[in-house]
């Protein structure tokens, strides 16, 4: 039988309580820094959006005539307000139908089109976004392909990172079994020429009668939207818990 004098109560009691304060002192201080460093990573983090294409470049056309101009830019203004909310910085290259080359209609559709990537990329190297998000729709001659993918730059291992995080993040909110992944691009001047991470999102494909239909549908436009934030917080949390790490 073990017995415990006065001043033995004592020690053990300060030894519990020292234990304790080592345990809880060290969760508590690491959890106000995660916070800290979550809300001030959100309040500055800037997204430039980039609607892909503008009148009078359309862009792709289904067979229906639906124009991806016109889809591209209800999906960037979605996203815009959407990201707005959660208290993200947002820029837009165009908020109406037109294109941003600055060139009148005399000029070219080669010209307008050339002078108006141009615009962009210079945009989203000067305006100190912290990475660009570039929407589009998809087309191509087999109406039998469907899906969302997401394209990055071989310059950019932030941009690969980011464009894997978008299509997980869609395929997360839409529920779709969409096997696409992340894919390499070159030649490609709106992410290739830009100094700042940047993606394409080729929202799905214009081509295929079903999925046209659904990507002018609010509700599935807002689902993409979703999963697009979804891939971005992805991208944002790894970055903080890489530097937290550090
Ligand atoms: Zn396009």
């Amino acid at each position: 039988m073990l017995i415990f004098t006065k001043k033995d109560l004592r020690f053990y009691a300060l030894m519990i309580v020292m234990l304790l304060i080592s345990i809880v002192t060290p969760i508590s201080l690491n959890t106000n820094k995660i916070e800290e460093t979550t809300s001030n990573a959100i309040d500055t983090t800037c997204i430039l959006i980039d609607a892909g294409h503008g009148e009078p470049d359309g862009g792709a056309v289904s067979v229906d005539g639906v124009k991806e101009s016109d889809l591209n830019l209800q999906i960037a203004n979605k996203l815009k307000d959407e990201l707005a909310l959660k208290g993200y910085q947002v820029m837009m290259t165009r908020e109406d139908e037109n294109n941003i080359s600055g060139l009148n209609d005399d000029s070219t559709i080669r010209s307008i089109k050339s002078q108006d990537i141009n615009n962009r990329v210079n945009l989203a190297n000067s305006c100190g976004a912290d990475f660009m998000i570039s929407i589009h729709m998809n087309k191509y001659e087999d109406p039998k392909y469907f899906g969302w993918q997401t394209f990055y730059s071989k310059n950019s291992e932030q941009g690969k990172r980011l464009a894997e995080c978008i299509q997980s993040g869609i395929k997360e909110t839409t529920g779709i079994d969409n096997k696409r992944e992340a894919l390499k691009i070159e030649g490609i001047k709106i992410i290739d020429k830009t100094t700042i991470p940047a993606v394409i999102v080729e929202c799905g494909f214009l081509s295929n009668s079903d999925e046209c239909v659904k990507l002018q549908d609010e509700n599935y436009q807002t689902q993409l939207v979703e999963g697009i934030i979804c891939g971005v917080e992805l991208f944002l949390k790894r970055g903080r818990s890489l530097f937290l790490n550090f």
